[in-house]
């Protein structure tokens, strides 16, 4: 496996995806390089069709770049096969989405402890729990998702994503569903993460409240990025 240098989390050269439908291309990423470093939080913003989902779902491997370069943690994901990227997929990312989507018959517990494949049914408990535990919700465990509130399903969500010790959290729209309070909440905790455990963070967002609270903001525009803007720290 060939390595990238330093503390690169994400290295993007020249990526490009093209869709073809019947005999028309789109092409929704037109060349994109990014480098992201280990323990950066990044927004990743723009309009309605400037190429966001296409290149999360690249960042995210889910997807493959028609063209151009992706590295992930040192691994050279843009040539990987479907099973090579689930697996990837498994052990370097976690991912929150806008509809929580936890599995209604499941505990909190249950739902965060799913992407655990390989440990004992104790331990899975265990593990859960604690991570329950990091993200403010350690007494809820028992709970089905119809029994708490969109910041508490959401915060369940990010333990499950949490819970395998990604490289990278991925995050789309985590707080379109939300209130702008109990969104204030999600990105507190957000940024716990990223300041006291070093966890890296994506968003890919509209909120503006994501944005402020990201010390780097990228936006696209017509599948190009068109400016990279690293701040200085702000408060939530
Ligand atoms: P955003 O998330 O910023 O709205 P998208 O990545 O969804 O942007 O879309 C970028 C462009 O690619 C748009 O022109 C969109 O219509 C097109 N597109 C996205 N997904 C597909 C697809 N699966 N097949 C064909 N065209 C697509
Ligand atoms: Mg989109």
């Amino acid at each position: 496996m060939m390595q990238t240098s330093g503390q690169a989390l994400i290295q993007i050269d020249q990526v490009t995806k093209t869709y073809r439908l019947g005999k028309v291309e789109v092409q929704a990423i037109r060349g994109v390089s990014l480098a992201i470093n280990k323990g950066e939080m990044v927004a990743i913003v723009g309009a309605s069709g400037s190429g966001k989902s296409s290149f999360m779902n690249i960042l995210g491997c889910l997807d493959r770049p028609t063209t151009g370069k992706y590295f992930l943690d040192g691994h050279d994901v843009g040539k990987m096969n479907d099973n090579a990227l689930a697996g990837i997929r498994r052990d370097k990312i976690g991912f929150v989405f806008q509809q929580f989507n936890l599995l209604q018959r499941m505990s909190a517990i249950d739902n965060v402890a799913l992407p655990l494949v390989y440990a004992n049914g104790k331990s899975r408990r265990q593990r859960a729990i604690q991570t329950l535990e990091r993200v403010g919700l350690g007494k809820r465990g028992k709970h089905r998702p119809v029994e708490l509130s969109g910041g508490e399903q959401q915060r369940v969500a990010i333990a499950r994503a949490l819970i395998n010790n990604p490289s990278l959290l991925l995050a789309d729209e985590p707080t379109g569903n939300l209130d702008s309070r109990v969104g204030a909440e999600i990105l507190r905790l957000f940024q716990e993460l990223h300041d006291k455990e070093g966890i890296s963070i994506i968003f890919v967002t509209h909120d503006p409240a994501v944005s402020a609270i990201s010390p780097r903001v990228v936006t696209f525009k017509d599948g190009m990025i068109i400016s990279d803007e690293v701040k200085r720290k702000v408060a939530v």
